[in-house]
C-alpha cells in the first residue's frame, strides 16, 4: 500500500532498477541511482537535525537535480516548496519567510543567484545537491502519514503576498491512482513534464511516471525557449503522454510546424490549467486522430484536477466551448447559485465549489484567506467537510457537464500562469513615486493584442523607471506589456469604483 508519494518512486526502483527513469537534456539517471542518492541526501538532512514536517524550498532550473531535491525532501519526512529561479528577491524572501525555511536546496548553477537574493545576516543553510556524494543510502523508516503535507505551491495572491497551497500525500495519491487507471498508463509509457515544477500541472507528470515506472522526460528551458523545437523533442523522445496548458497547444498549432506524422508515439494529449479553445482542439484532432484529447480542470487548491472531459468528437466550427466535464471519482462539484444554494441540476449557474479527498489544507500561515476560500459544507453538520470556493463561474449543460464561463474576480490566466491582477497593483502602488495604479488584462483573439496593461499616475517616474522597479517585485510574466501614464483622474463607475472596462480600452487602444 502506498501512503507516501516517494514510495511510488522507490517501488519503481525495485521493479526497474536499471531503467533510465529520469531524463533531462543529455542527462539521465536510473531509478536505482536516483533512489539511492536521494536516500543518502534524506539521511544527511535528518542527521543534521531537520525536524519532521519542515518546509524545505528548492531553488534551481528544471533538471534531474530538481527531481532529486523533491525526492530527498519527501524522504526526510518534510514538505517541498519549489521556488521559480526567475522570481524577484521580494517574492523569494516572502516564500522563505512564510515557509519558515532553515534549509534551501540549490545546485551549483543556482547557488550564487540564490545567495545574492538573501538579506544580509540571513541564517538559512544551503545544500548544494550536485556537490553531495557518499552517505548512507539505506531507505529511512518514514514517520510521516498520508495526511502530512507533501508540497506547498505558491500562487499569486490578490493582496500582493503569494499564497502557499498545502497539499498532503493522500491528495496526490488519490489523484494519481485515478489518473493512472483512467489513462491506462503503464511502465511502457514515456511521460513528458512540460509545466514548471512550481506549477501543479507538474504533479501529474512526476507522479504518474513514478507510480508506473514509466520514463519521465523533463522539458528543459532551452527547448521551451524556442517552442517549435518541442515538436521534434516529443517525437525524438517517443513521448506517449503530454500534459500541458492550452496556450502551448495553441502556439504549436500557430507555428504551422505540426505535421500529421509528427507524433507517432503520442497516445494522450491532456490540456489543463486554462480555457481550451475549440478551434485549437479541432486543429490538433484533425492532425492526430490516433491521440486521445482530454480537457482537465482544477485549481491548485484541489490538487491539479477535479473534473475532466474526454473529447470524443472533433469540435464543429460553431462550437463555443469545450466542457470541463464531470467530477473525477472521490471529488464532487457544486454550483453555488446567486441565492447561496448548492446545486447539481442541469441549468444551474454560479460559482463552482469542490469537495473531496484532494482538497488542500488551505494557505500556509494565512488563516484569514484560508477561511474565506475553504468553508465547511453547509449541508453537513456531522464531520469536517471542506468545500473549496474556486471563484470560477460555471453552468451545468444538458448532458450534466460543467461549462467554464469565466471568473468572479480579477484572477486571470495568461500563458498558463495564474495571476491576481491585485498582486501586480499592490506591487505597483508600493513603488515610491506611484500615486495610483490599475492593472487590466486584455484577452484578445489576436495574440499580439493579448496582455497585461497598467494605467499609472506618477509625477516622477517614466515608463522605463517604473518597469525597472516593478521587475524587482513581481515575476517576469506579471510585468505589464503596456503602460499608460496619466496624471488626471482615472475613469470611475457611478459608484466610484475604477471603471476597468474603460481603463482597458484606454490602455489597449
Ligand atoms: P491553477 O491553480 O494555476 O491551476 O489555476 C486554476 C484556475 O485556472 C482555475 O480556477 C480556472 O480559473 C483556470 N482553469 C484551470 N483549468 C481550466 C480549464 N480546463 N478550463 C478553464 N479554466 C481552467
Amino acid at each position: 500500500m502506498t501512503t507516501l508519494v516517494q514510495q511510488y518512486f522507490s517501488n519503481s526502483a525495485r521493479r526497474f532498477p536499471d531503467k533510465a527513469g529520469l531524463n533531462c537534456a543529455d542527462d539521465s539517471s536510473t531509478f536505482r541511482d536516483s533512489d539511492l542518492l536521494t536516500n543518502a541526501i534524506a539521511n544527511h538532512i535528518c542527521a543534521n537535525g531537520m525536524e519532521r514536517g519542515s518546509f524545505i524550498p528548492f531553488f534551481m532550473s528544471k533538471s534531474i537535480n530538481s527531481i532529486h531535491s523533491i525526492l530527498s525532501i519527501l524522504k526526510s519526512d518534510c514538505a517541498y516548496v519549489p521556488i521559480d529561479v526567475a522570481s524577484p528577491p521580494g517574492r523569494i524572501n516572502s516564500i522563505l519567510e512564510v515557509s519558515n525555511a532553515s534549509l534551501v536546496i540549490v545546485d551549483k548553477a543556482s547557488k550564487e543567484l540564490f545567495l545574492s537574493h538573501l538579506p544580509d545576516g540571513s541564517k538559512i543553510d544551503i545544500l548544494v545537491i550536485d556537490e553531495f556524494s557518499g552517505g548512507d543510502t539505506s531507505e529511512r523508516d518514514y514517520q510521516n502519514l498520508s495526511i502530512d503535507i507533501a508540497y506547498v505551491l505558491f500562487t499569486s495572491g490578490s493582496t500582493g503576498v503569494p499564497k502557499g497551497v498545502m497539499i498532503p500525500h493522500k491528495a496526490i495519491i488519490d489523484y494519481i491512482d485515478w489518473c493512472v487507471s483512467e489513462y491506462e498508463l503503464s511502465s511502457s509509457d514515456v511521460i513528458a513534464n512540460h509545466a514548471p515544477l512550481y506549477f501543479d500541472n507538474s504533479t501529474f507528470d512526476l507522479y504518474t511516471a513514478f507510480s508506473t515506472g514509466a520514463e519521465l522526460h523533463l522539458v528543459h528551458d532551452a527547448v521551451n525557449a524556442v517552442l517549435p523545437s518541442l515538436i521534434k523533442w516529443i517525437r525524438n523522445r517517443k513521448i506517449s503522454t503530454f500534459f500541458c496548458v492550452p496556450s502551448v497547444m495553441s502556439m504549436l498549432l500557430r507555428s504551422r510546424r505540426l505535421k500529421s506524422d509528427s507524433f507517432p508515439d503520442l497516445r494522450h494529449m491532456i490540456a489543463a490549467g486554462e480555457v481550451l479553445p475549440p478551434d485549437v482542439v479541432r486543429g490538433w484532432m484533425e492532425l492526430y486522430p490516433h491521440v486521445q484529447f482530454t480537457n482537465m480542470y482544477g485549481p491548485t487548491e484541489i490538487t491539479v484536477d477535479c473534473s475532466f472531459h474526454v473529447i470524443r468528437e472533433i469540435p464543429t466550427p460553431d462550437q463555443q466551448t469545450i466542457p470541463i466535464g464531470k467530477a473525477r471519482p472521490n471529488m464532487e462539484l457544486f454550483v453555488r447559485t446567486e441565492n447561496g444554494e448548492l446545486q447539481q441540476a442541469v441549468g444551474a449557474r454560479g460559482e463552482l465549489l469542490v469537495r473531496g479527498t484532494s482538497v488542500a489544507y488551505g494557505y500556509l500561515g494565512d488563516s484569514e484567506k484560508t477561511n474565506k476560500a475553504f468553508i465547511q459544507n453547509p449541508n453537513n453538520d456531522v464531520f469536517a467537510d471542506m468545500l473549496y470556493c474556486t471563484g470560477d463561474l460555471v453552468e451545468i449543460d444538458a448532458q450534466g457537464d460543467y461549462l467554464f464561463l469565466g471568473r468572479a474576480d480579477e484572477q486571470i490566466k495568461y500563458l498558463g500562469y495564474r495571476i491576481e491582477l491585485g498582486e501586480i497593483e499592490a506591487a505597483l502602488t508600493s513603488i515610491d513615486g506611484v500615486d495610483e495604479g490599475v492593472v487590466v488584462f486584455n484577452d484578445s483573439d489576436k495574440p499580439e493584442e493579448t496582455g497585461i496593461g497598467a494605467l499609472v499616475s506618477s509625477e516622477t517616474l517614466d515608463e522605463k523607471a517604473l518597469l525597472a522597479e516593478l521587475r524587482d517585485k513581481v515575476p517576469p510574466y506579471m510585468v505589464p506589456s503596456r503602460v499608460l501614464l496619466k496624471t488626471d483622474d482615472f475613469p470611475r463607475t457611478a459608484n466610484e469604483k475604477y471603471d476597468r472596462k474603460s481603463i482597458k480600452r484606454l490602455v489597449f487602444r
